[in-house]
């Protein structure tokens, strides 16, 4: 045990930094290995450009003929920069990133070869459907997948050490259509939600409207272990958590590693990956320490939803391969350690367009507050009537550790306003505001137009989504989870909810021509059928739990057992169906999906926690066992008697530890479930509760033996050593 543990300290302590190359002034590597619109005005004819920079923007169809234009540029471009291969990039239902790699090159019929890139290329690319889990459209359809060009979500340059790849972002569908990708409900969704903003906004007068789209910013918080320690623990290497490991006598309770110095390792590393997200065009903005010692945060400033959703997966790959490259393993679980912070990935959205701006910002005249007013009334009643929804997307085994944790936020899905934002729909529930004639806010001490102080330090950490003065922010996304899931539930409501506004309007603009006055009718309505979602309090505290679920009717969902469940909710379909978003058939295949990979992973784990119990704790505690009987008997011959608390305590934990070993081999033995349903109860509470039986005994066990003979880094360890 202890050579392993004592070489990779040595090595760590040996560590230099790679070598820190001068950076590159921004301006010069900014978005250089992208082929965006700059790059495709240099080198298309004017009115080529024009139809794809309209497409780009609004995302209107492409032609042929275009496509092939466009192809024929990216071949130019990506040729002339050493490119020889091609790959389509595509989001399956999974949160990976998958890749269909193709050569440019084709033999003539002289038996030269050439490099041929054709507009169908670039549109269609046919990866095998079967190979990636599609739920129960495997079942009607052959087993074919298509992938498509994105056109919206620019082309990029991957470079590794001895291949450059020209990466097209791409749709992934079923022969017959459907969706089997994160990327076409995202697409469908910004649709659907620029649909009904539309009606609304031409009921308010507005015109010349710009096409909708969602933005997001997405915070993403990361663990760095080094790889020394890192390759010595299976459960890091095979599940990206440990299971097993006792709280170090220096935890995060001195919570001096938030906004610390950030280690020099570590520092190169960020200016390393930075740099290549510049290349890529990403806008990496803020980096910083986190809460727990290790942990980090890394926010892009936002973009629309469908390329910052492709950015992040792209971030998410280069932050592993580039810690990798300086001796780091990075964590992107949301629990990599028991007892210390976990990591999530707070999701900033807002909605709006060139011509009105952000909608949900309030803006500067009473109009725009109108405006304002009602788009966030429409997020109130989406997150009241799909609450279930939106804790269903960011369900996964590993987010289950964090949610309701005392940490993060809870399981229970209310929405935080602040102060005076609350007070305002507070103030037009009870009807006590409405808009004077000169269209000011007649208002009980509020001043003639809402304006709102942003109010970094007021912001209630304990909110699951929260206003934070122009958007609002997801904060219960988990850090390894892709973003999409949590936008598309986010436009589709509002899409659901903007329809239901418009609806609304209309009828009370016909009875009595005054805006205002139809904006607080409407606005009353749905605080008084939807206000109980609006929530100030502490979100961590038992008396919220308790209130929320027996007086204000909201779920408390506290595992994905419970929560993935809700994707089957007649509402839900409902929502999908009449938004265009998602079929019956394609929901059910993702609640399949989601559902399975739930289980696996926790069958994954529990199979690894017999394992190093069993094949490493075990022999480690029987070692010690043995060398305490040895000594002890040979003391024993000089008359010395030992003491034999610890031998008994090691025995005792031992023996309770493989007993219950004994119980979880069993019970992963089962697998006679009546539903998908049952089988997920199952995981949550009887294999999980198994697992953690063993781990309490394991961890007693670490406590107790000696250190020389413990197996695996510890958590001081591995948290602390850099
Ligand atoms: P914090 O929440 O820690 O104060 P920041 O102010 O840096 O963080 O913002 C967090 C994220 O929110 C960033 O990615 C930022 O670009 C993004 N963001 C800011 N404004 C908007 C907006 N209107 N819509 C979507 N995201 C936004
Ligand atoms: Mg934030």
């Amino acid at each position: 045990g202890n050579e392993v543990r004592v070489q990779a300290i040595n090595k760590i302590t040996n560590r230099v930094p790679l070598s820190v190359k001068t950076p590159k002034p921004l301006s010069e590597i900014w978005g250089c290995d992208v082929f965006n619109l700059a790059r495709m005005e240099e080198s298309l004819s004017k009115n080529v450009f024009k139809t794809i920079k309209n497409t780009v923007q609004t995302g209107a169809a492409l032609d042929t003929a275009t496509a092939d234009m466009v192809a024929a540029a990216m071949k130019e471009w990506a040729l002339s920069k050493g490119v020889k291969f091609y790959s389509h990039i595509f989001y399956p239902m999974t949160n990976i990133t998958a890749e269909k790699h193709d050569g440019f090159i084709i033999t003539n019929s002289d038996g030269g070869a050439i490099t041929e890139f054709t507009g169908s290329l670039l549109i269609k690319g046919e990866p095998d459907g079967s190979s990636f889990p599609n739920g129960s459209i495997r079942m009607t359809n052959a087993a074919r997948g298509y992938t498509a060009w994105d056109p919206t979500s620019p082309a990029y340059i991957m470079h590794t050490d001895n291949s450059s790849t020209l990466m097209i972002p791409c749709v992934f569908m079923s022969w017959t259509g459907e969706a089997l990708d994160k990327k076409i409900p995202l697409l469908r969704s910004n649709h659907a939600m620029n649909k009904a903003a539309q009606k609304v906004l031409a009921l308010m007068g507005e015109t010349n409207i710009a096409t909708l789209n969602s933005s997001c910013g997405a915070e993403q918080e990361y663990f760095l272990v080094d790889s020394a320690f890192a390759n010595s623990r299976p459960d890091l290497l095979l599940a990206g958590r440990t299971l097993f490991g006792a709280s170090p006598a220096k935890g995060q309770q001195f919570d001096d590693h938030y906004f610390g110095a950030i280690p020099e390792r570590v520092q190169v590393f960020m200016q390393d990956f930075e740099d290549q997200l510049y290349r890529l065009g990403i806008p990496a903005k803020t980096h910083h320490n986190e809460v727990a010692p290790g942990q980090f945060e890394i926010a892009p400033y936002f973009e629309a939803a469908n390329v910052a959703a492709d950015h992040q997966q792209l971030m998410m790959t280069l932050m592993k391969s580039t810690a990798k490259k300086h001796g780091f393993m990075c964590l992107l679980h949301e629990k990599p350690f028991a007892g210390v912070n976990g990591s999530g990935k707070h999701v900033n959205w807002s909605v709006g367009n060139a011509t009105q701006g952000n909608l949900l910002d309030p803006g500067k005249t009473p109009h725009d507050n109108l405006n304002f007013l009602l788009f966030c009334g429409a997020v109130i009643r989406g997150v009241h009537l799909f609450g279930p929804l939106l804790r269903a997307v960011i369900a996964s085994a590993a987010n289950d550790h964090r949610l309701g944790a005392n940490e993060a936020p809870p399981a229970i899905l209310s929405v935080y306003l602040g102060d005076q934002l609350e007070k305002v729909y507070m103030d037009i529930k009870a009807g006590k505001l409405a808009m004077t004639t000169d269209g000011g806010l007649m208002d009980l001490g509020l001043p003639q137009i809402l304006k709102f102080e942003r109010d970094p330090g007021d912001r209630n950490r304990t909110s699951p989504f929260a206003f934070t003065g122009n958007r609002f922010e997801f904060r219960a996304v988990g850090s390894s989870q892709s973003v999409s899931g949590p936008l598309v539930a986010m436009n589709t409501m509002l899409a659901d909810s903007l329809n239901w506004i418009a609806d609304k309007l209309e009828a009370e603009l016909k009875k009595k021509d005054d805006k205002a006055t139809a904006v607080f009718a409407v606005l009353k309505e749905i605080m008084e059928l939807h206000g109980n979602v609006v929530f100030g309090g502490n979100g961590y505290s038992p008396e919220w739990h308790k209130m929320a679920v027996e007086e204000r009717g909201l779920k408390n969902l506290p595992t994905s057992a419970e929560a993935i469940p809700m994707l089957r909710e007649e509402s839900v379909r409902k929502l999908f169906e009449s938004t265009g978003v998602l079929t019956r058939v394609e929901l059910e295949s993702r609640f399949e999906v989601y559902a399975e990979q739930y289980i696996l992973s926790i069958e994954v784990e529990a199979k690894l926690v017999i394992d190093m119990a069993k094949t490493s704790i075990y022999p480690a505690a029987i070692h010690y066992l043995s060398e305490i009987a040895q000594t002890s008997s040979e003391m024993a011959k000089m008359d010395v008697k030992l003491d034999d608390t610890v031998a008994k305590a090691v025995a005792a934990e031992a023996n309770a530890m493989m007993a219950a070993v004994g119980k979880l081999s069993a019970a992963i033995k089962q697998h006679d479930f009546a539903t998908t349903e049952e089988h997920m109860n199952y995981c949550a509470h009887v294999i999980r509760d198994l697992m953690n039986e063993v781990r309490a005994h394991a961890d007693a066990l670490e406590m107790e033996v000696a250190d020389e003979l413990w197996p695996f880094p510890k958590y001081s360890e591995m948290l602390f050593i850099k």
